[in-house]
């Protein structure tokens, strides 16, 4: 004999057309009610929430079993749809007109006291989240989450299969490569000494696929860095990591628009407007002093060195003097009272500039300021004039070198800035990133990846501190979701950057021979991108932080409450390993640290 299904209907799917039918459901209870005897139950399954009623009289299960049942006792109901009284619809619920009369219940499997309410107005500690997660996944908004990135990795599946993109894996125990962050090693057993690096990204895996002739590649791909930890970093995360062959930004940003819109689209049910703003990373850094602008609002950073070239201001013109610069936002109506703008001030300090000068615009459209006594009126006049004041604006400015400046005004601009509407999406392409990074020290360093492309060999040789490269980032409402670039495809080109970052021939051909051979066989043109699958979804779901959108994400110190990774491991597997423990570490190890 067949065994009995052990659900005939799911429980999210009543609708009034329903009543009438005998149904089988199984889930969870969500919640329970004691009405005189008679019990409520709000029986919960990944579709939604039904009501059943357990009448003692209908003797659905023995007494003993309806008075112990409780939340997120996993359950199964036998039962008949029917129509709720006019005055018991819940308009709330998209079964609310409907509710199951129990003819039979079963416990499937009990729960114990939960270690917290999973009702969504418990503010409960994360880590106690992560430390239950598997509880902590029944609660609503995270099986929406968890659908959303369902639905999301299908979108762009889909508009890549579209495409003619090819799904290919890469390996994900490689040699340690050059792309920025610290490795994560794995111990090889079979060659005691010798490790193996998780992907920091998929990078020259997906350039090797191109030589290979597979001109249209995608994945999606776990990638390790292990870097201190920040908000919206984790040590492992998810790319939507892409190449094409023949192929240069204009083809790379036009599939990444088709890419986003069909995500947006699905989650969102909102046709983006395309083609997405494209900045230069030059036009970026001077309008809003970052190269991941939020364009939600407006509140430019307007160059003001020019009406300020004479000035007798000794801080504005001292700045010049030294080859700074004068800019300033129009911050709006602020409404800050005296102790706010001092506060403003401070804050200006800790972002490392010198001073803030805050410029109110009276009615009749004169400025009050502490400094405007300092001011000439053309300065005052040129001043109001640019940053465009009203009254009731507030006019912030200040004056540095050109990065200070860059990064005081982007981030006040930051603090003070107000989206209008909550859920704008504001993509854009930030273009033409600088080849190298100049550090401190004036070292160079990457500004996105040793095989990025420079837009001219030659400035790249000559000049290398200013060479322009062929990389894009793209942003949404002030987030980075990724990066890109054109490659480099000329094994000369390559050993060059090599050699520009001060890796020397032997080391590189040491390191990286490998690929700089592979470069001699034909490499076509090619082009890529990868993004942030996780920190996209976040911002698409409106969730603070991305591990509201990673299933099991770690915490911000590493660590997985639930597993207890990282861990301690027999020391008999290290020493298969060839591995020792330095004593200090195994001193630490043996108190339980
Ligand atoms: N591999 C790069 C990264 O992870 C992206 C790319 O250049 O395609 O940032």
């Amino acid at each position: 004999m067949a065994s009995q299904p052990l659900r005939t209907a799911r429980a999210g799917e009543f609708r009034a057309g329903d009543a009438g039918r005998d149904v089988r459901l199984a889930g969870w209870v969500d919640a329970r009610r004691d009405h005189g005897g008679v019990i409520f139950v709000d029986l919960r399954d990944a579709t939604g929430i039904v009501q059943v009623v357990l009448n003692p009289a209908d003797e659905p299960a023995p007494a003993g079993v309806l008075r112990g049942l409780r939340n997120e006792f996993c359950v199964a109901v036998s039962g008949l749809v029917r129509e709720r009284t006019p005055e018991t619809v819940n308009p709330d619920l998209p079964t609310g007109g409907v509710e199951v009369a129990a003819t039979r219940l079963d416990v499937l499997s009990p729960a114990e006291a939960l270690p917290f309410q999973l009702d969504e107005r418990a503010e409960v500690d994360e880590v106690r989240r992560l430390q239950y997660r598997y509880l902590d996944l029944r609660r609503p908004r995270m099986a929406a989450n968890l659908a959303a990135r369902s639905r999301a990795i299908r979108a762009m599946r889909g508009a890549l299969d579209d495409a003619g993109f090819l799904e290919v894996e890469t390996p994900t125990l490689i040699a340690s490569t050059p792309e920025g962050a610290r490795d994560l090693l794995v111990p090889s057993r079979l060659r005691p000494g010798h490790f193996y690096a998780l992907p920091q990204s998929p990078q020259l895996f997906k350039q090797l696929l191109m030589i290979g002739g597979v001109e249209r590649y995608y994945q999606v791909a776990r990638c390790y860095r292990d870097e201190d930890f920040r908000a919206d970093r984790q040590i492992e995360f998810t790319q939507l990591d892409l190449e094409g062959a023949f192929w240069g930004q204009d083809d790379v940003l036009a599939t990444l628009e088709d890419i986003v819109a069909a995500v947006v689209s699905e989650l969102r049910g909102v046709e983006l407007t395309r083609p997405f703003l494209r900045l230069t990373y030059g036009e970026a850094m001077a309008r809003y002093g970052t190269d991941k602008p939020d364009i939600r609002f407006g509140m430019e950073i307007t160059e003001l060195t020019d009406v300020f070239a004479d000035t007798g201001f000794r801080a504005f013109g001292e700045a010049v003097e030294e080859g700074g610069v004068v800019r300033g936002i129009n911050a709006g109506n602020q409404g800050l009272s005296r102790a706010g703008l001092d506060a403003l001030v401070d804050r200006a300090r800790e972002l490392g500039a010198k001073g803030l000068v805050w410029l109110a615009v009276e009615d009749g459209g004169s400025l009050r300021s502490p400094v405007a006594k300092f001011l000439g009126d053309d300065e005052l006049a040129g001043l109001a004039g640019t940053l465009q004041a009203n009254p009731g604006d507030l006019l912030l400015v200040a004056a540095d070198a050109e990065p200070t400046v860059s990064a005081v005004l982007g981030q006040l601009r930051l603090d003070l800035g107000r989206p209008k509407g909550h859920d704008e999406l504001a993509f854009l392409f930030v273009v033409d990133f600088p080849v190298f990074d100049v550090g401190e020290d004036a070292t160079l360093a990457p500004a996105h990846h040793p095989f990025t492309a420079p837009a001219d060999v030659a400035e790249m040789r000559d000049h290398p501190e200013t060479a322009v490269s062929r990389a894009y980032d793209m942003v949404l409402n002030g987030s980075e979701l990724g990066s890109g670039s054109e490659r480099i495809h000329d094994p000369e080109v390559q050993a060059k950057v090599f050699e520009i970052l001060g890796i020397g021939a032997e080391d590189a051909q040491r390191r990286f021979g490998w690929f700089l051979e592979a470069l001699r066989y034909g490499t076509p043109p090619h082009a890529g991108f990868a993004i942030g699958i996780d920190r996209m979804i976040a911002i698409i779901q409106g969730e603070p932080n991305i591990r509201e959108v990673i299933p099991f994400p770690k915490t911000q110190t590493g660590g997985d409450p639930l597993t207890g990774s990282p861990s301690r491991v027999d020391p008999a597997q290290l020493s298969e390993l060839g591995i020792e423990l330095r004593p200090e570490v195994r001193a630490a190890w043996e108190e339980g640290d």
